[in-house]
């Protein structure tokens, strides 16, 4: 099964993209490895197989995004079209919950050239609430295309707490101003338009 996870014996866990096993196969330098949970990410045999964590699990989806980027579970989707932006999330690899009002939806129902993946739940936990205390509190749903900046033309986030006014710049989004617990309305410092198409 095509998947990807986070790698468990790295000094930092990363996003290994490949085939999930159980069983590794035998190391090339003869070294047996046990049972749990591995991505294997090909080429020679045995050489990139990679201890992941389970609770990090997710299986890719028969779906693509606009740039034709493979859709996992747990991803996060700007949808876009002309009418209306919004957000969803993969449940698993057939079904898609929007964020805004809760409906529950068939991947296959979102068309590829409206959907971009902007992130996945296991980096941003925080997002879902993030954005579910703009739409019950009737302000505008920030349209935010990338999560992190740091591969883009985009400087900063902008993270204004809609409680206290206090103002944050980061280079990945947060929910939450940790100082007083208020939720942040984002944006960015450079000015992005809808139309703009952000590479990363
Ligand atoms: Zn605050």
């Amino acid at each position: 099964m095509k998947a990807k996870a986070k790698s468990s014996n790295t000094p930092c866990p990363i996003w290994i993209y490949g085939e999930y096993i159980t069983t590794p196969p035998k190391h090339p330098s003869g070294e047996v490895q046990t049972e749990g949970h591995y991505i294997d990410k090909g080429g020679y045999l045995g050489a990139n197989v990679y201890g992941v964590s389970a609770d990090t699990l997710c299986r890719q989806t028969a779906a693509v995004d606009k740039r034709k980027y493979d859709v996992y579970e747990n991803d996060i989707l700007l949808y876009e079209t002309e009418e209306k932006i919004g957000y969803f999330i993969v449940q698993d690899i057939e079904t898609t919950v929007d964020i805004i009002n809760g409906e529950i939806l068939d991947l296959e129902a979102l068309q590829a050239e409206d959907i971009r993946i902007i992130g996945n739940l296991i980096d941003y936990p925080e997002f879902i609430e993030g954005m579910r205390y703009h739409v019950e509190n009737g302000l505008d749903v920030p349209y935010l295309p990338v999560l992190d900046v740091m591969k883009t033309p985009v400087s900063f986030l902008k993270m204004t707490c809609l409680k206290c006014g206090h103002i944050t710049l980061g280079s990945c989004y947060t929910a939450k101003h940790k100082g007083c617990g208020g939720y942040f309305t984002t944006e960015f410092t450079t000015k992005i338009y809808r139309e703009k198409n952000i590479e990363g």
